[in-house]
């Protein structure tokens, strides 16, 4: 893919180690820790967080999808890969990558038995995903029967662990929800330990779990946008540092007057005399629409900058009045104390759909931990 080197997002792997001792120091140290690196690494680079979090010492890592599991395999990584979400298309190469699939569904579960017995697995890892509330994925607390007695005496496949996701771990106003959602996932796994019982073990939290409800720990956590830096609590965000950090430059000034309209379909009119920067990054990098019309903001030498007018697909225009800067000097999009959550705040989203995505045509610069 072909990028310009005016607009980066630089990975910082310290942050990243930072981050992970931070989590991992909240949990029991029995605990496992699941690194998830879904969505090409929440939009930073999933193999060279992949690696990082292998060599700091997670026990597992997670993608959504099977080809994303793969990229990771042929950029060498080797620890245990959670595949949450695998559609029939990729169930072969499950097993060739030794990629171990979250089992949700009557239909995958049967679909991928039958290819672990064509393909003579033995012992194969797989995971059962559990509904208890999100409902949005898995089998229910009722369906472990049926399940023990798909996989009776079967040497193909192993259940390596079962667990289940929460759906409002950060809200704290919805701490009865999520009780109640412990409470039946605590259900299943003792059904599970009567029925299934080789299952060696059981994990619910993802980052705000591990925050917010550190007693459902189990066996393992699953922690996505904290190893990024972002705790959805403005409490722990301040302890954790972005890991992302996106930069660009300021390619053209243009002096506006009063009265005159910039960008496509007249996006913004200046009222009085304005000084406007055109900077190198659009929607087709990942500063959505929604950012545009004063919705979102970027910094110049420290100072708020606000995009005015519509983000266009290569450009975005941001008034740099009273600022004293020049073509060429850098703009922070995020980072840097000015976090990925403010910016997606102020335009009605959240860090993970800002983060995610940065599209691939900005080039990622990694710095390593020193
Ligand atoms: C994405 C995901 C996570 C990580 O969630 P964070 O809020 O980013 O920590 C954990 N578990 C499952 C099943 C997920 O899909």
């Amino acid at each position: 893919m072909p990028q310009s080197r005016d607009t980066v997002l630089e990975i910082d792997l310290g942050a990243l180690a930072h981050n992970y001792r931070f989590l991992r120091d909240r949990l029991r140290p029995e605990t496992r820790f699941l690194g998830v690196v879904k969505a090409y690494g929440y939009g930073s680079d999933s193999l060279a967080i992949a690696l990082k979090l292998e060599a700091l010492g997670a026990d597992y890592l997670a993608v959504a999808f099977t080809d994303e599991g793969t990229f990771l395999r042929e950029g060498g990584v080797r620890l245990p890969i959670l595949v949450l979400h695998p559609q029939p298309s990729g169930l072969d190469d499950l097993i060739t990558h030794r990629l171990e699939p979250a089992l949700y569904s009557l239909r995958i579960l049967k679909m991928f038995l039958e290819t672990a017995r064509r393909r003579e697995a033995r012992g194969f890892p797989v995971h059962l995903k559990f509904n208890t509330g999100l409902n949005r994925l898995g089998f229910w607390e009722n369906d472990v029967e049926w399940i023990a007695g798909q996989l009776e005496g079967e040497s193909s496949l192993t259940i390596r662990s079962a667990f289940s996701h929460l759906a409002a771990s950060d809200d704290p106003g919805s701490n009865t929800f999520t009780q109640r959602q412990i409470k039946s996932f605590a259900a299943i796994v003792a059904d599970i330990r009567e029925q299934l019982p080789g299952t060696p073990f059981f994990h619910l939290l993802n980052t705000s779990g591990i925050l917010n409800f550190p007693d459902a720990q189990w066996d393992m956590v699953r922690s996505g946008i904290g190893l990024y830096g972002y705790g959805n609590d403005p409490e722990v965000d301040p302890l954790l540092r972005p890991v992302a950090r996106l930069r660009t430059r300021i390619s053209q000034l243009h002096k506006i007057e009063p009265g005159e309209w910039v960008g496509y379909n007249k996006g913004y009119r200046a009222a009085d005399f304005r000084t406007t920067a055109t900077l190198p990054i659009g929607h087709a990098d990942g500063i959505g629409r929604i950012y545009g019309k004063e919705h979102g903001a970027f910094h110049v030498r420290g100072k708020r900058a606000p995009i005015i007018g519509n983000v266009c697909m290569d450009m975005t225009m941001i008034d740099v009045t009273g600022i004293p800067c020049k073509e060429g000097d850098e703009v922070v999009v995020f980072g840097n104390g000015h976090s990925a959550e403010d910016l997606a705040r102020g335009a009605g989203t959240i860090s993970y759909e800002l983060l995610t995505g940065i599209s691939r045509r900005v080039a990622r610069e990694i710095l390593e931990e020193h």
